[in-house]
């Protein structure tokens, strides 16, 4: 049962003076192959439901799977990313549990046989103290497939409480999974949540720069479960965790962490005990409900699965993918900090804005590198931090960035038009091109409406116009002025100017 009233939270600085947080993450990520990990069927999302279904997928009797090759080299090369060891051999097996969502009845996952554990990923944190790199050990990193995807209809919160009915959509049921797991992240204290936040930020661009995933927590195609405990210090015995699900942001990630700590801090600090369960993070509310109580933990009955092979990649393979990998994080940015002629300060404002991909990306569409960082780290970085959403999720791409520029560059439209051309791009408006089209952005270049508003300027402002008649070219400005605020800003100013001068047959000075 969800129960919706807030429990007791205690101040984040007495649960640091009397607590030490341990965590441990679990992130899934879906792999971007272009079919299922056991059959043929597309991936591809927002298809229409049930359109990307076959025999396999569905759990039909009789039905055999057969292994994506591109799905174990994914795993592989996350594996090496995170510098764990690669299983000789290891097998799949079957997790069996009864769900809607998954139509086999069990989910082909891996046990104790993971592809790849034992590894590590070096994060860069944001503390008062300045930047810390915090190593995360990683315990192991295994294949499993993604179930399908239930909606609860009818009813007013899309839960199944109060719903008239629900429907399963099996698209999703037999994508690539990698579930990433960290051995329990200790000695982060008052940084647990930044670390976690850094951790899968960090995570998340290096999968991206793998090119593994689509990396969408928006989408799923990239989710955290954040597990949380406290003790009494550093050296006493761990305490009981409780699970947080539907974490679907790097926010959330760092403030439902922040939110258990309080939580439990109070439980305990009441002399309660904190209740091993999973629990639900609310984006809306801030705050975490129970949801299934792990004292009822399910038995899966977890055996090999005998319907596929045991997988035993070859040393040769595993080197082939290694060198496969992108260059490690500390070298990029040495050699990007080069090539754009940035100092350290605005290179740790462009990796704190979560930038840099998006820099080079925009560099790559096209644009030179100083547009590309005046744009996501000015005009963009506010209005991602105005949204409360990470500034790879808003709704404009490196390649929206460069057509902007063209139009610039083609005299379409100036500075100043071009963020009224981004604010419509973000708005789901079009291509810069269709905003342009649709606002009416371009600058007034036709000479006669930008007489005719000048001749209107100068009725207006008659002394001013005597004055620059007599010499005092200065004076203009008052003029330009009035005609850019009556062409709304849509005029080359500098244009404006020239036709204003040769109207009062002036010579410019
Ligand atoms: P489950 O199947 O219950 O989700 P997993 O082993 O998959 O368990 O994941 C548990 C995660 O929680 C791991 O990252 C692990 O390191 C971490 N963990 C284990 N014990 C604790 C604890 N007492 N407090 C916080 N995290 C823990
Ligand atoms: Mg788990
Ligand atoms: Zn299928």
């Amino acid at each position: 049962m969800t129960t919706m009233n807030s429990p007791a939270l205690m101040p984040y600085d007495d649960v640091i003076a009397q607590f030490d947080p341990v965590m441990g993450l679990e992130v899934h990520v879906e792999l971007n192959t272009k079919t299922k990990m056991f059959c043929g069927c597309a991936t591809e999302f927002g298809a229409a439901p049930n359109t990307q279904v076959c025999p396999v997928c569905l759990g039909l009797p009789g039905a055999l799977p057969a292994l994506n090759r591109k799905g174990v080299e994914g795993a592989i090369r996350i594996g090496l990313a995170l510098n764990c060891e690669i299983a000789q051999w290891c097998r799949f097996a079957r997790k069996n549990y009864f769900y809607p969502d998954m139509p086999k009845n069990f989910q082909t996952s891996q046990y104790d046989e993971p592809i790849a554990f034992n590894g590590w990923l070096d994060v860069p944190v944001e503390t008062d103290e300045g930047v810390q790199v915090f190593r995360v050990e990683i315990e192991r990193a295994h294949m499993e497939e993604d179930t399908g995807k239930t909606s609860h209809l009818g009813g007013a919160t899309g839960r199944i409480q109060g719903a008239d009915y629900s429907v399963v959509d099996y698209n999703r049921a037999g994508i690539p999974l990698i579930e990433i797991v960290t051995k329990p992240i200790v000695g982060a204290g008052k940084n647990a949540p930044a670390v976690a936040r850094a951790y899968v930020s960090m995570l998340r661009d290096l999968l991206r720069a793998l090119d593994v995933s689509d990396v969408r927590m928006d989408q799923g195609s990239l989710r955290c479960d954040a597990n949380v405990s406290l003790r009494a210090s550093a050296d006493s015995p761990f305490g009981t965790r409780t699970e947080t699900k539907n974490v679907n942001s790097l926010r959330s990630i760092e403030k439902a962490i922040r939110y258990e700590m309080q939580r439990q801090a109070a439980v305990l600090a009441g002399g309660g005990q904190v209740t091993q369960e999973t629990r639900h993070w609310h984006e809306d509310t801030n705050l975490t409900t129970s949801g299934r109580s792990k004292e009822e933990a399910e038995d899966y009955r977890y055996f090999p699965e005998p319907d596929l092979v045991p997988i035993a990649p070859s040393r040769e393979w595993v080197e082939q993918l290694r060198a496969t990998l992108p260059e490690p994080p500390a070298a990029r940015r040495a050699r990007l900090q080069e090539q754009w002629g940035v100092n350290d300060t605005e290179m740790d404002s462009i990796i704190n804005a979560g930038a840099v991909d998006l820099v080079v990306a925009t560099i790559a569409a096209g644009a030179d590198h100083t547009a590309a960082r005046k744009w996501w780290l000015g005009e963009l970085a506010r209005t991602a931090n105005d949204q409360g959403v990470d500034l790879a999720d808003l709704a404009i791409t490196p390649a929206d960035i460069v057509d902007v520029e063209r139009l610039i560059a083609a005299g379409t439209i100036n500075d100043k038009l071009a963020r009224e051309v981004i604010a419509g791009i973000l708005a789901g408006e079009g291509t810069a091109e269709q905003v342009v089209a649709r606002r009416g952005l371009q600058i007034v270049g036709d000479d006669s409406a930008l007489l005719a508003a000048i001749e209107q300027a100068i009725a207006e402002q008659p002394d001013v116009a005597e004055k620059i008649r007599g010499g005092k070219v200065a004076a203009a400005g008052a003029v330009v002025g009035a005609v850019m605020k009556a062409t709304r800003g849509q005029a080359d100013a500098a244009k404006v100017r020239a036709l204003l001068l040769a109207h009062l047959g002036v010579e410019d000075a």
